[in-house]
């Protein structure tokens, strides 16, 4: 304990803080000389150990000391903290003269399109659109549109299951139990049109998925009659497809309709001459229609005496496909931008 020591102690720090080149090491240094065990702490608190006459001039030294390597401390802490900040700067740098980076827009799926198009059309025919839950009982799903439990479209190799066979809880195969679940809440006149997805046990193929997109149609009033049914597809078809387009109806066979119709336009592409996308035929088929089944009315508690009706099915899909020459409805759901960006109605 001597003034020899603490000027040694002194020269030894100062050395040390000139070797400190970044602010890790100068809090190293810092808890070396100033910490509980640093060299200066150790010997302020060993001046109590000196003899009484030496004390104050050691104390007061010791003091100067202290002040000297804390102010030479602050000084190289600045000039590291400012090395470090221009470090920081140079490499966060931002190059203001390189072009933007445009932010992707996503559009519509073709699907959502195609029904919204669909929507606005039947709106200026007078049909409001609603919408449908996609899991449904079997008595909407099936009963209520005159299937029979012995109908084959009741089968388990068409219909998912969700809930065991015996309880008869089901993924929708069509939207046409809307037609139910709509007249039940309200009396005629009756106009609706429903989009939505359905689903079938099926096999995928190029032209097959187990679930894709319909559009329910349902009119009910009195005096409804076969006319009104041909000249509603009609008009869809000409808004849809161009004003030159024909309809064909066709007899088919509809359990919830009597009688059934399919229904095709003229290809718009070949103008019903034939060509690749109407398979040579000169037509397009579009969907399933016909008057709405007595038993069908009257299982929502409407007077079949007093009340026609007719109804309409579309393939969501198949408007696209034919619309665009698309060659495999699987490119729908696969969420493959490449596909979807054909249909981007705003640049991308
Ligand atoms: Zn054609």
């Amino acid at each position: 304990m001597s003034l020899d020591a603490l000027t040694t102690l002194r020269a030894e720090a100062e050395a040390n803080l000139r070797a400190v080149d970044d602010l890790d090491s100068l809090t190293e240094w810092e808890r070396s000389v100033f910490g509980p065990k640093g060299s200066l702490t150790l010997f302020l608190r060993s001046l109590g150990a000196a003899p009484a006459e030496e004390r104050p001039a050691l104390g007061r030294a010791a003091n100067e000391v202290k002040n000297a390597l804390t102010v030479e401390f602050e000084t190289r802490k600045t000039a590291l903290e400012r090395v470090a900040l221009a470090s920081r700067l140079t490499e966060d740098a931002v190059d203001m003269t390189l072009p933007g980076r445009a932010p992707v827009v996503g559009v519509d799926h073709p699907i959502s399109q195609t029904i919204r198009e669909l929507s606005d059309i039947f709106s200026l025919l007078g049909f409001q659109t609603v919408f449908g839950p996609e899991v449904e009982t079997g008595r909407y799903n099936f009963d209520l549109l005159n299937i029979p439990s012995d109908h084959p479209a009741r089968d388990v190799w068409d219909t998912m299951i969700v809930d065991t066979p015996n309880s008869e809880i089901v993924l929708r195969t069509h939207t046409s139990p809307m037609q139910a679940r709509v007249m039940e809440q309200t009396q005629p006149p009756v106009r609706v049109v429903v989009p939505g997805r359905t689903y079938r046990f099926e096999q995928q193929d190029a032209s097959h998925e187990w679930a894709f997109h319909q559009l329910e149609g349902l009119a009910v009033d009195q005096h409804i009659t076969m006319t009104d049914l041909k000249g509603t597809l009609r008009e869809m078809a000409r808004q849809l497809f161009g004003a030159d387009r024909r309809i064909r109806f066709r007899c088919d066979f509809f359990p919830f309709v009597e009688p059934g119709v399919d229904f095709s336009i003229d290809c718009m592409i070949c103008n019903g001459s034939g060509c690749r996308v109407c398979k040579q035929t000169g037509w397009l088929e579009m969907g399933g229609a016909g008057m709405v089944h007595p038993s069908v009315l009257e299982g929502v508690g409407y007077d079949s005496e007093k009340y026609t009706g007719f109804a309409f099915g579309l393939g969501i899909e198949r408007i696209i496909i034919q619309r665009y020459g698309v060659n495999d409805i699987r490119a729908f759901a696969g969420n493959d931008l490449r596909f979807l960006k054909q249909f981007a109605t705003v640049n991308v």
